[in-house]
């Protein structure tokens, strides 16, 4: 009777060992610190699903649909979408992507809301954060990028005047959510003043 039971035990866990798990990494950073950058890599690397909160927002403006409007007044001011809207645009898109290799969310959890907001919806999905890693780079370093990418993007949001505003917005709503991330021991940090190669090597020696 015992050793049936310990089989069966044994069993049950080599089953969900053996279950497939989907990885899941926050790529964080202030705007211009290349987390898109890093997210592409990353994807490329190991076949994990890059998913761009930015992009996704920029193809709801570009399709001129009356959410797009909506999203447009606040990303064209520099100022972060409600976070109800983009938890609910979030939930559908991992719901569609439930049986990737890995995903890589990029630009999402911006804020503390959001940060918890993701961590119960993961989990009702039987799935969590692994790792979230920092990008970090010198906030002089940041403008002259974004002001650079501006010139040749043309984005709109990436004017000397909304990256002030965005770089500030970073600081004031974005940054406390290192703190979730670090109190439950998932947080890890990466150097991104140097080469893009210096920063990628460091973030697959987190991975
Ligand atoms: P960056 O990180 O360089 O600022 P993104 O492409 O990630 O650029 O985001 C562009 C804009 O999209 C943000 O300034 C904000 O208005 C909006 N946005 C993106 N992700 C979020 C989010 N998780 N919550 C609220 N707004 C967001």
């Amino acid at each position: 009777m015992y050793l049936c039971t310990l089989k069966n035990n044994i069993f049950f866990v080599l089953i969900c060992g053996l279950k497939k798990t989907m990885k899941a990494i926050v790529l964080f950073g202030a705007p211009g610190s290349g987390k898109g950058t890093h997210s592409a890599l990353i994807a490329q690397e190991y076949n994990f699903l890059h998913l761009s909160t930015g992009d996704i927002l920029r193809a709801e403006v570009a399709s001129k649909s009356d959410l797009g409007k909506l999203v447009d007044g606040y990303i064209s001011k520099g100022a972060l979408v409600p976070d109800e809207l983009i938890i609910n645009i979030l939930a559908k898109k991992i719901d569609e992507n439930i049986d990737a290799n890995g995903i890589i969310l990029d630009g999402f959890p911006r804020t503390v809301t959001q940060a918890e907001a993701l961590d119960e919806m993961l989990e009702r999905r039987g799935k969590k954060i692994d790792v979230m890693v920092d990008i970090n780079v010198a906030e002089k370093t940041l403008f002259d990028r974004l002001v650079l990418r501006g010139s040749i993007s043309g984005r709109a949001d990436d004017t000397p005047e909304t990256i002030k505003k965005r770089l500030a917005v970073y600081r004031e709503q974005t940054e406390p959510v290192k703190a979730h991330y670090k109190r439950t021991n998932r947080y890890f940090s990466a150097d991104n003043n140097g080469s893009v190669e210096q920063c990628f090597e460091q973030i697959k020696g987190l991975i």
